[in-house]
């Protein structure tokens, strides 16, 4: 058997026309959703990140506002910073890229943020929102993945779904979402005995882990969807994910890397701050 790839480039684009339908929409009623993204420091790879979610913005007509910030910033300067976008009547997303400098207390930044405009769904009463099954924003990357599966018309209810990885950004939300559609879930970690044991048994593996081709072939069930969030760059430059390659042999399904859950996940940021924006103005559907 070989995999049918999950084209997530092709489906984050279509999301997008639809995405740009929407705001145009609001635009229209004199709405233009808005976000504003925090940067610290001068780290490369933030800058990148953060310059591509502001041309998504433009793509799709939602306004982006940046707010840059030397390494050296105090905390008290950053919070300042959040409570003026809380209290900002414009702004309906407010998005810190992370990582901060050490110094500065992340969690603290992130809790700052009103819940209402915490289009990253890192704010604790976010996540306690999803843990209860309860309107909250979804993290962007399981959100992506949820999207995925929703648009490739794989229903997670009544699957043996395992997620490596328990991380607050993507293994811990995305075993919630799983759970609140009805799968039967198991997360697995570094700590966890045997894992292939737990992997093989799982219609939908979803590998979160952060280390290249981590997940063969043997350690995969015959007609399993998977879907693999890893970004790993190696040393001759190429980027790989989590699941190696000869995976493709045993899964039915599977997402590439590139082009599988990295372009949903500035997707689902646009939707989340439209979702703001709705929100807010007590029109979401
Ligand atoms: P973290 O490093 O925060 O978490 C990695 C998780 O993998 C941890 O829970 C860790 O377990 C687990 N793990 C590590 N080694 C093993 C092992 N040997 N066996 C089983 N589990 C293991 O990473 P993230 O969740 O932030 O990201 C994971 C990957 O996804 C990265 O490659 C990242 O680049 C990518 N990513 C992609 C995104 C996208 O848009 N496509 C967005 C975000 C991330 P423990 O908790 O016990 O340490």
């Amino acid at each position: 058997m070989t995999a049918e790839l999950i084209d997530g480039k092709a489906i984050a684009q279509a999301l997008r026309r639809r995405i740009a339908e929407r705001v145009h929409a609001l635009q229209e009623r004199g709405v233009v959703p808005t976000l504003a993204v925090v940067l610290v420091g001068e780290d490369p790879a933030s800058q990148v990140y953060v310059r591509n979610k502001v041309a998504a913005c433009a793509e799709v007509g939602i306004r982006s506002r940046k707010y840059e910030f030397p390494a050296d910033v105090t905390v008290e300067r950053l919070l300042a910073c959040i409570d003026a976008l809380n209290g900002d009547a414009e702004v309906d997303g407010i998005l810190v890229q992370l990582p901060l400098p050490p110094h500065i207390d992340e969690t603290l930044v992130l809790e700052r943020i009103a819940v209402a405009k915490d289009v990253d769904g890192f704010h604790a009463e976010n996540v306690g929102r999803l843990v209860q099954g309860r309107e909250c924003f979804w993290p962007c990357t399981p959100h992506g993945v949820m999207q995925l599966l929703a648009w490739e018309g794989i229903e997670p209810q009544g699957m043996d779904a395992v997620v490596v990885g328990r991380s607050n950004i993507v293994g811990k939300p995305m075993a919630l979402m799983l759970l609140n559609a009805g799968a039967t879930v198991t997360v697995a970690h570094s700590r966890t005995r045997e894992l292939a044991a737990h992997t093989r048994r799982a219609d939908l593996l979803v590998v979160a882990v952060g280390k290249p081709e981590f997940i063969t072939a043997e350690m995969v069930k015959p007609g399993a969807v998977v879907i693999d969030v890893g970004i790993n760059r190696l040393p001759d430059g190429r980027l790989v994910g989590d699941v190696a390659a000869e995976v493709r042999e045993v899964a039915s399904r599977i997402t590439p890397v590139p082009g599988g859950v990295g372009p949903m996940t500035i997707a689902m940021l646009l939707e989340n701050t439209l979702l703001a924006a709705q929100r807010r103005r007590g029109t979401a559907p």
